[in-house]
Parts: structure tokens; sequence; C-alpha cells
């Protein structure tokens, strides 16, 4: 099983991703953390990311699609894929498409966590403290916001057609969301 999971940046994709990782076998492909790895390990993409990285603004497509690129490949993950970060625009939605019918694969499930910006803002000051992730400050993550809105939001266009796509109030209890997933996918 293949899915994605779907909102503005502090919505709780993470934290889902992790669960459905454990249930399913599955594998998280979040290239936030990709991203964020190669950064840690100064890698030469870490250095040209770093900056758009903390500045709240998008690493480039070339970079990000051949992080997914490598993983569809790979035939341990495949059907077994998690998204959580990607596709962020309508080129990253369609490069996802092309690859997935190069690999034979489907997404079988979109899940959108759908959360107004005061309350992410609440979870963002939280998790700055609990994780000390950079691009957690208020000025990043208004920027992160705005560029979702701008960018990543008509990418739901592409999906919610879809008979696979589902809404959650991504406002509700962690576990409330868990129970409404496990509950579509029903395995
Ligand atoms: P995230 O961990 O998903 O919140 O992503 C953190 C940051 O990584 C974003 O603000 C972007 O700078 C970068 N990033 C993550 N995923 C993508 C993507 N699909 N396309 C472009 N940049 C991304």
């Amino acid at each position: 099983m293949n899915l994605i999971l779907f909102g503005p940046p502090g919505a709780g994709k993470g934290t889902q991703a992790k669960y459905l990782v454990k249930k399913l076998n599955n594998f998280q492909i979040s290239t936030g953390e990709m991203l964020r790895n190669e950064i840690q390990k100064n890698s030469s993409i870490g250095r040209k990311i770093i900056d758009d990285m903390n500045h709240g603004k998008f690493v480039s497509d070339d970079i990000v699609n051949s992080l997914i690129e490598k993983t569809l490949n790979d035939p341990k993950k495949q059907n077994r894929l998690i998204f959580d970060g990607y596709p962020r625009s309508l080129s990253q939605a369609k490069n996802l498409e092309n690859l997935l019918a190069k690999t034979n694969q489907n997404i079988d499930f979109v899940f959108f966590l759908n959360v107004d910006k005061e309350v992410i803002i609440k979870r963002i000051e939280n998790r700055k403290i609990i994780e000390n992730r950079s691009d957690d400050d208020l000025k990043t993550f208004i920027k992160r916001y705005d560029t979702y809105m701008a960018t990543t939001k008509p990418v739901l266009d592409f999906y919610s057609q879809n008979s696979n796509f589902y809404e959650i109030d991504g406002a509700s209890e962690i576990v409330e969301i868990t129970a409404k997933i496990d509950n579509f996918i029903n395995v």
C-alpha cells in the first residue's frame, strides 16, 4: 500500500506517518527529513540547501525529485511508501505520477490533514522547544505556511477529485486522527 499524507507544515503528517510505518511495516518518505540528514552529513547537497531550508523556502525540484526517484526505484520499498511532505507543488505531483507509472505503482490513499494556521502556530511553538528545528521560529513558519498556501494547496485540486482522497480534521487529538485513518485503510 502507498499513501500520501497531505497538509500544511505542522499538521501532524510526520506523527501519523511514523504510526503508519509501524502498523503497515512501510517506509516513511519525508523529504524534509531526508534533506535535514543531508545538512547534518554536511554533504554537497546539504551545503546547497541549508540557506533555503533555514529561510522556509523550497529546495529545488531537481534535488528533491532525485531523492524521490531513488526511493521509488528501490524494490524493497515499492508499494510500501508513506509520503510525508511530497509532493508539494503541481510539478512534483506530476513527477510523482510519472515515476509511479514507470515503476508500476499506485497511490492507494491520500489523507489531507486540514488545520488552521492559529492552531499550528501553537504547535510549532511547542515543537521548537522539543525538537529544536531551526526552521520552526515564527517568522520562518509564516513563510513556510504562505508557500504552502500559494504552491502546495493547489495540489489538493489535483488529488481531491479522486475516490481515494479523504479530508480529516487535523486539529483533533492525535489518537482520533489515527483512528480515522485506520478506519479508512481498514487493515
Ligand atoms: P518538512 O520537514 O516537510 O516540514 O520540510 C522542511 C523543509 O524542507 C521545507 O520547509 C523545505 O525547505 C524543505 N522541503 C521538504 N520537502 C520538500 C519538497 N517536497 N520540495 C521542496 N522543499 C522541500
